[in-house]
């Protein structure tokens, strides 16, 4: 299904250590059932939703909730969602009202995630005894995810193709047993989800660092990895200026690379607010996505019967990867502007006393050509003039991006161009104006802030040492694609997932794959199976977990968890229904479980004590990250608390207490005659990998998802036809990687550009495709060529 060429040193399909019976031994040829089977149909196109959200919202809500849940369940825990009384939405990361919230405090989306953990439907030994792992590869990842929530912890032997059941016991016993038989403990890496809670994290790093070593990877190394490089060094801090009340201040909102629609569809709220009040809201995205167009707000049911709200008033459909064009141009125009009347656009004063750079930065603006920007943005300069207007005549600017800024080789070069933008004219620091880099899982901001990152900075290190009385590892770690490579070399021999689909949401699928079969035991705590359980070490452990829904009662009484949003609120979340099995136990409880059979008498934690009672968690990070002080008493008052924020109160932590300015020169990626840029997407029915079902139906497409988006004028160029199947080819240095059978669908996206889902096209995108800086997997600007298929199906 896939095949793709990797140099020779990488020797990527050598499976010299596959016994006869090992499951793996499949993986051999090009790794089939790495990715879900190929569609036989396909998908076609239907009516397609211009509207965001409405009653349509409501229906698709009720319909998924009933079908996984029941009526009664289905009450009983979306009212739950997102109150101050209640649990985090497992989903994106948007932050909640400040003030009283609504009964329904949630999107479609949300509701679907928490419908998928809360389903009935249960995964049970007998279920695994029926299917066996090879089996089960083949089947698609809606099929894997129907099976339900896994009730017991799982083994996979050395050359079985089943897993079976192992008591808690002896599956921490035998992770004990391989971690203390590594020869480095860098020989093991601890992976992160974002769903994982601030107390499940920090216990998570504690570990691994007792044990020795700072491979930590996480999902955010592949999402706003970027976002915290360029920012930290612009502005001192890797996170979002904004609280959620800036919106409704706004004059301007810039909504970059980013599709709020599908990925946070309650931001639409907030953007409603906005446009309502009078702010002009641009869409940059070479896609032009319903969720900007019109948006009816389902908790205004009778609005929800008019023609929805007008949201963005400027579209700008700029080619892959033309941010920095776009934004240079706007910039260009204000500076022009500045010069015309004498000094009255910018905010000088701002400039001069609370930026650096600025100069330099506004010579190599001066000397940018027209011609270029136009070029590399795929705008007309008269769109560029319009944008630039809005941003003149407004007091008040915010800018929101997401993985579409963040993906590409100058993912921390786009970054800190929106960080220029911004300071141009004071947009920092103040009322309705800043920066926000929206995170696409609930805990993924929270997990870093308590130490899940491979390499936390010095002051860090220093309180965990004194904080537990050790030494910490102080050489950097393997982040997510690093540890990709370091399984795939043999060098990392132990792969520990905490909650996530490592194999569907890291780049180059068949690679990836490769290097978790190499490994002598790979360890996934979760709810839900999915395809990366499948792809297993030698030894494969599933261990089960409590959800976010779920009531979790310890020694000391029922407990609650806590998480950071994307404005930097830390809240509380407490689930309400009785655990799927009686069997689950909490992240927070496994992670001491693994901690304790490793270590063995040579940890200095009182890992019972600190799950008895996750106040003592809380205590400990307290005295470890700044601006927790109170953690217990603070996070227990209704809506939690934000942590601090200098760039939001005016002030930078760089090392010269500035904002700076940073050149960023346009980029060029050289795309040959004939091949087109891809960026990889979501579907409306998806929540990062988790696929909910097989329509998209803000594109208007139906029961399919191996589609690629195209201009019709390349789609004549390259003498294709509507609904033809191809392969797309990807072109990196002199490899080439291919995914099988697309349907051509005719779409409004820039000429020269591609687009389709991921994780499909994951297989695509090559490991060493890494932004500069940041080193986050560039999947948003990918080199292909189109060809028609040649593989026959069924
Ligand atoms: S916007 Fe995000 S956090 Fe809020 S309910 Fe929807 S998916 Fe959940």
């Amino acid at each position: 299904m896939l095949k793709h060429v990797h140099d020779e040193n990488s020797a990527p399909n050598q499976r010299d250590d596959a016994t006869p019976t090992d499951p793996n031994t499949f993986l051999a040829e090009g790794i089939p059932g790495a990715e879900p089977p190929l569609e036989q149909k396909g998908a076609h196109e239907g009516h397609r939703h211009t509207t965001a959200a409405g009653l349509y919202a409501v229906y698709e809500t009720a319909h998924f909730g009933f079908k996984e849940m029941g009526v009664k369940r289905t009450f009983q825990t979306l009212l739950k969602v997102n109150q101050k009384d209640g649990f985090d939405c497992p989903s994106c990361a948007w932050p909640d009202p400040d003030g009283k919230r609504k009964v329904a405090e949630f999107c479609e989306n949300g509701a679907k995630a928490v419908a998928f953990e809360a389903t009935r439907k249960r995964l049970t030994p007998e279920v695994f005894a029926r299917h066996s792992i090879s089996e089960m590869l083949n089947e698609h990842d809606t099929w894997l995810d129907g099976l339900g929530r896994i009730t017991h912890p799982m083994a996979r032997r050395k050359g079985d193709d089943h897993y079976q059941p192992i008591s808690w016991d002896d599956a921490f016993q035998m992770i004990g047993r391989e971690l203390r038989a590594l020869d480095s403990p860098d020989e093991a890496a601890f992976y992160t989800s974002g769903r994982a809670s601030n107390e499940a994290a920090f216990l998570y790093g504690l570990f691994a660092r007792q044990f020795g070593t700072n491979n930590l990877p996480d999902c955010s190394n592949m999402c706003h990895e970027s976002s915290g490089t360029g920012l930290t060094e612009s502005i001192g801090i890797g996170k979002a200026t904004v609280r959620i009340e800036d919106f409704e201040h706004a004059d301007a909102i810039f909504v970059i690379g980013q599709n709020p629609g599908t990925n946070h569809p309650r931001m639409l709220t907030e953007l409603q607010k906005a446009a309502r009040n009078g702010c002009k809201i641009v869409s940059v995205n070479p896609l032009v996505e319903p969720g900007l167009m019109k948006f009816q707000n389902p908790q205004e049911p009778v609005h929800c019967l008019l023609p929805g709200t007008p949201m963005a008033c400027l579209f700008l459909p700029v080619r892959i990867n033309g941010d920095v064009a776009v934004l240079k141009g706007i910039m260009k125009e204000m500076l022009e502007e500045d010069d015309r009347t004498g000094g009255k656009v910018l905010a000088h004063d701002f400039i001069e006393h609370d930026t650096q750079g600025f100069a330099d930065f506004a010579a190599d603006l001066r000397n940018e050509s027209w011609d270029r920007i136009v070029k590399h943005s795929g705008l007309s300069r008269e769109l560029i003039r319009e944008a630039a207007q809005i941003v003149i005549k407004s007091e008040r600017m915010i800018c929101t991006w997401a993985m579409g800024i963040t993906q590409h080789r100058n993912g921390v070069g786009n970054v800190q161009t929106i960080v220029n933008f911004a300071l141009l004219r004071g947009n920092i620091g103040r009322r309705g104006a800043g920066l926000c880099p929206v995170r696409g899982h609930s805990n993924v901001q929270g997990d870093r802030t308590v130490g899940i990152w491979e390499k936390m900075s010095p002051q860090f290190m220093t309180a965990l040492g004194e904080e537990f009385s050790f030494t910490p590892p102080d050489k950097h770690g393997f982040d997510a694609v690093r540890s990709i490579e370091a399984m795939h070399q043999r060098r990392v021999k132990v792969f520990i997932g905490l909650g996530g689909n490592f194999l569907s949401a890291t780049p180059d699928t068949s690679y990836t794959s490769e290097a978790l079969a190499r490994c002598k035991l790979t360890v996934q705590i979760s709810t839900k199976l999915n395809r990366g359980h499948l792809i297993t070490g030698e030894q494969s452990l599933i261990l089960p977990c409590l959800g976010r829904t779920e009531k979790d009662f310890q020694k000391s009484g029922w407990q609650f968890v806590t998480v950071e949003d994307t404005t930097c609120v830390v809240h509380m979340s407490r689930g309400v229904l009785e655990p799927a099995s009686e069997h689950l136990r909490s992240e927070p409880a496994i992670v001491a479980g693994i901690a304790r059979a490793t270590l063995q008498d040579r940890t200095t934690v009182d890992w019972v004590g600190l799950i008895e009672n996750y106040d003592r968690i809380r205590e400990h990070i307290e005295h470890v990250v700044p601006g927790f002080t109170q953690y217990n008493v603070r996070v227990r008052q209704p809506g939690g608390f934000y942590l601090p924020n200098p760039p939001h109160d005016g002030k930078f932590n760089t090392p010269s207490k500035r904002a700076g300015f940073v050149v960023h020169p346009i980029p060029e990626l050289p795309v040959a005659g004939g091949r087109l840029l891809l960026m990889t997407i979501r579907s409306h029915d998806q929540f990062n990998t988790t696929i909910y079902s097989e329509n998209d139906r803000y594109r208007g497409i139906f029961n399919g998802r191996r589609v690629v988006f195209l201009n019709t004028e390349d789609i004549s160029r390259l003498g294709l036809q509507k609904y033809e199947w191809v392969d797309l080819i990807s072109h990196y240095e002199s490899e080439t990687r291919r995914a099988e059978r697309f349907k051509v669908v005719p779409y409004q996206i820039p000429v020269g550009c591609a687009a389709a889902y991921y994780p499909e096209t994951n297989v695509l995108v090559p490991l060493r495709n890494t932004a500069d800086g940041s080193n986050q997997p560039a999947s948003k600007s990918l080199v292909i060529s189109i060809e028609r298929t040649k593989t026959a199906i069924g």
